[in-house]
C-alpha cells in the first residue's frame, strides 16, 4: 500500500530532521547526510509536523486546513512528493512491528531495528519493516572458521546482531599473547580450546542465539564438509597453514551453494577487506587469486626469508577489519546488497585509506563462468 493512500498514516523517517528557512523547508537526512530543499507555504509546514504516523491524511487535512474542501487532496499531494523523495517511512508504527519479534527481543535489538527500519525506508531492502531484516538474521546460520584476531570480532558482532546460529571452528587454545586483540577471550580462558571459549562468550553476549563450537584443524576442503553444512554464510578468518590456502579450501567447500567471505588477513598496518564470493553473482575465489596472484609472487620464485610466525598486530586494528567483515556478512544475511564482491580491497591504517580494485570474472572461468540458473 502506498503511504499516500488516504487510509494510511504517513510518518517521516526517524533519521530526517526538518527545518524552515522562511519560505523554504530543509529536510536533513542524517542517514545519508544529504539535504533536500522545497519551497513551501504555511500549510505545508503545518502538514509536515503532523506526519508522525498517528493520523490519516484526512485527519491531517482537517487539522492543517480546517474547513477547506480540498484539504485531503492537498495533504495527499505533499505526502506523495515526500514519499517520492524517500523522506517517509514504510511503516506508521515501527514499535508495533518490532514487538512482533517478542517483547524481549524488541527491547534487546531496539536500536538495530531502528537502523534496519531506515535501511527499508531508504529503499535498500524490498522489505518495508526493519523487523523483517531482524527475523532473517535470527533464522540464519553463520560459520566462522578461525576465532582469533579477526574471527573473534566477526563472531562478537554477529552474535550481538542476532544471527540465530553461529558455529565457530578453531583448533587452537587460548594463549596470553592473544588477549590484547582477541576480543572474545579473558585471562581465565588461557589454555582452553578457543572454539569452546568463544562459543561460551557468544552465549553470554546474546541469550537469543545459539553458539556451537567445532574443534578442528582445517587441512583441506574435505574437512569442512560437515562444518559448512546448512550454513547461510561462511566467514573465513583462519590463517594456517597460510591465509590463501585455507581460503581456497573454504571456498571449495562452500561452492556452489554458500556465500562466503574471505578474511584473508590483517597484519602490521594493512588489513584485507573480503573479498565476498557469492555463487551465481560474483567472481569466484579462483578469479580472485588469478587477479591478485602477482601481488605476492610468481611461479618458480624461491622464498629465502618467509613470513614470521608472530606478525605485529593490535586489537583496535584487527577489530576494524573484523567488524567490516561482520558488516558484510550481516548485509548478505539480511538480504541487503553485498559490498565486497568483485573487488579486492585493502585498508592502510597509517593514512587510513582504503584501496580497492575490481576483480572481474574471467571469461570462460570453469568455476564461475557457467552461471547457475536463477543467478543474478
Ligand atoms: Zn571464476
Amino acid at each position: 500500500m502506498s503511504v499516500a493512500d488516504t487510509a494510511s498514516r504517513p510518518r517521516l523517517r526517524d533519521s530526517v530532521i526538518v527545518q524552515a528557512d522562511g519560505g523554504t523547508l530543509l529536510f536533513l537526512c542524517l542517514a545519508e547526510r544529504t539535504v533536500k530543499r522545497f519551497a513551501c507555504d504555511e500549510f505545508v509546514k503545518d502538514v509536515v509536523v503532523l506526519l508522525d504516523g498517528t493520523r490519516t491524511i484526512d485527519e491531517i487535512g482537517a487539522l492543517a486546513c480546517a474547513g477547506a474542501a480540498d484539504a485531503g487532496r492537498r495533504v495527499a499531494e505533499v505526502v506523495r512528493i515526500l514519499e517520492h523523495e524517500r523522506l517517509l517511512s514504510g511503516v506508521a508504527a515501527p514499535e508495533r512491528e518490532f514487538r512482533l519479534l517478542g517483547v524481549a527481543r524488541a527491547e534487546f535489538y531496539d536500536r538495530q531495528l531502528r537502523l534496519f527500519q531506515d535501511f527499508c525506508d531508504v529503499g535498500w531492502s524490498p522489505e518495508t519493516s526493519g523487523a523483517a531484516l531482524q527475523r532473517r538474521l535470527g533464522e540464519a546460520t553463520a560459520v566462522i572458521c578461525g576465532v582469533g584476531g579477526l574471527g573473534g570480532w566477526v563472531a562478537l558482532a554477529l552474535a550481538g546482531a542476532g544471527v540465530g546460529r553461529i558455529r565457530v571452528c578453531d583448533f587452537d587454545r587460548v594463549e596470553v599473547s592473544n588477549l590484547h586483540r582477541q576480543v572474545l577471550f579473558r585471562m581465565a580462558d588461557v589454555g582452553a580450546p578457543k572454539a569452546d571459549a568463544a562459543a561460551a562468550r557468544l552465549r553470554e553476549v546474546n541469550p537469543f542465539i545459539e553458539a556451537e563450537a567445532v574443534e578442528l584443524r582445517i587441512g583441506g576442503a574435505a574437512d569442512l564438509a560437515g562444518v559448512v553444512k546448512g550454513a547461510d554464510i561462511v566467514i573465513n578468518a583462519a590463517d594456517l597453514p597460510t591465509p590463501n590456502d585455507v581460503a581456497g579450501w573454504v571456498s571449495e567447500a562452500c561452492w556452489p551453494d554458500i556465500p562466503h567471505i574471505m578474511g584473508t588477513g590483517y597484519a602490521y598496518h594493512i588489513g584485507v577487506l573480503g573479498t565476498s564470493i557469492i555463487p551465481g553473482r560474483t567472481a569466484c575465489w579462483s578469479c580472485v587469486r588469478a587477479e591478485t596472484f602477482a601481488d605476492h609472487g610468481r611461479d618458480g620464485m624461491e622464498t629465502l626469508v618467509g613470513k614470521r610466525d608472530q606478525a605485529g598486530a593490535m586489537g583496535a586494528l584487527s577489530g576494524l577489519v573484523g567488524n567490516i567483515l561482520a558488516w558484510e556478512a550481516i548485509r548478505i544475511l539480511a538480504g541487503l546488497p553485498a559490498a565486497l564482491g568483485d573487488r579486492w580491497s585493502e585498508v592502510d591504517f597509517w593514512p587510513l585509506e582504503i584501496h580497492s580494485r575490481a576483480v572481474p570474472q574471467r571469461p570462460g572461468c570453469p568455476t564461475c563462468g557457467a552461471r547457475r540458473p536463477g543467478g543474478a
